[in-house]
């Protein structure tokens, strides 16, 4: 790493960065639940979708206190469409924490936020440095690019094992204002760093940066390939009744975990599965009635090619009230709205006639 001619890239950086920060509604704020909220919901979703929901979350649960007591489904319901609910888990879980060990106050460093569920190095960065100015690191995607393109570093940003690298880079020129440096730096790659078209002729600190010198910056940063998702053919079983769908909560633990979806057999789509599915799952005893539509979800490690599967029970008598089961719930598409629904699913809402139809 050399340094030398990088005098003044801070100094170059904050200039840029209070002349042009985008106004941002948890820019407003510096406590640190608000940054907080803001900096998980900003994980892996653009700025444009988050300040909406950021709104609508800050005023539902407008304090640690109020997270600490909803329920999950009421959490979920803000959280919906934004994907990661184990985000939003890790949150309330957290919050629980900081109300009921900490007596509502957040811990004031790094280190100790660290150990809040759902707080990684990033995230205990911002925080840390924006709400309390710790001199501390903050680096996400955004940092990463503009340092691997400024230092033009050949390291795969990829791989967790060089972060410390790139940590490293970020406190060699931390200057007093640690937490104006850490957006500033966000802001930058955000803004003009960007991944395919950097606007280097306007960038505030093209004479630092070696990527612009050497005439090749978007040759950085180096991200190898991950190993390929595993795709599945998933059955979307869609059983009706009385006006009414039966949904599941997902199991603890895995994809999409404890959220509410339609049953669903994996990477098997004979009837038999399917039966034996809702025999051993639910006790129901049922008849197939037709084929629906088709979706394709895409998640981080796995790829989802869903056909839904109509259902009715074979005994048209059969009531619903005799069902007893904490992890099955009728409802109905009233009902439906007051569930977080994952995108997954709700991909396939417009091709299943139950949400067609008035019921
Ligand atoms: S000069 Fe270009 S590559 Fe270097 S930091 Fe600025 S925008 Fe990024």
């Amino acid at each position: 790493m050399s340094g030398e001619n990088k005098q003044g890239f801070a100094e170059a950086l904050l200039e840029w960065y209070d002349q042009n920060a985008r106004d941002l509604p948890w820019r407003r704020v510096h406590t640190p639940y608000a940054i907080w909220i803001s900096e998980i919901m900003l994980q892996q979703t653009q700025v444009v979708t988050v300040i909406d929901y950021y709104k609508r979350f800050m005023a539902r649960f407008p304090d640690v206190y109020r997270l600490s007591e909803a329920a999950e489904d009421e959490v979920f319901k803000c959280w919906e469409g934004l994907g990661y609910y184990s985000r939003a888990r890790h949150m309330m879980q957290a919050a629980h924490v900081i109300v009921s060990e900490l007596g509502g106050v957040f811990p004031e460093d790094r280190d100790a936020l660290l150990k809040l569920p759902g707080i990684g190095p990033y995230t205990a960065g911002a925080i840390a440095s924006i709400a309390y100015n710790e001199p501390v690191p903050a680096v996400d995607g955004n940092v990463l690019r503009v340092m691997a393109r400024v230092y033009a570093d050949g390291r795969d940003i990829g791989n967790p094992k060089n972060r410390n690298f790139f940590e490293t880079l970020v406190m060699a020129h931390m200057p007093d204002r640690s937490g104006d440096f850490n957006q500033a730096l966000m802001e930058l790659g955000a803004c003009v760093c960007t991944p395919k078209q950097p606007d280097c002729e306007n960038c505030p600190v093209k004479m630092f940066c070696d990527g612009y010198k050497n005439g090749n910056p978007t040759d950085y940063p180096i991200k190898l390939p991950k190993a390929a998702k595993s795709i599945h053919d998933v059955s979307v079983l869609v059983l009706r009744h009385m006006g009414k769908i039966a949904v599941v909560r997902r199991p603890e633990g895995g994809l999409m975990s404890g959220l509410w979806g339609f049953p669903v057999v994996m990477d098997e789509d004979s009837e038999t599965a399917h039966l034996n599915y809702f025999e051993s799952h639910l006790g129901y005893t049922v008849t197939r009635t037709g084929l629906g539509s088709k979706a394709k979800h895409i998640f981080t490690h796995r790829v989802w090619n869903m056909q839904v599967y109509y259902y009715d029970f074979k005994d048209p008598e059969q009531g619903l009230e005799t069902v007893d089961d904490p992890e099955l719930r009728w409802v109905s598409k009233k009902d439906m709205e007051a569930l977080a629904f994952p995108t997954a699913f709700k991909k396939l809402f417009k091709g299943i006639d139950f949400f067609r139809k008035g019921d």
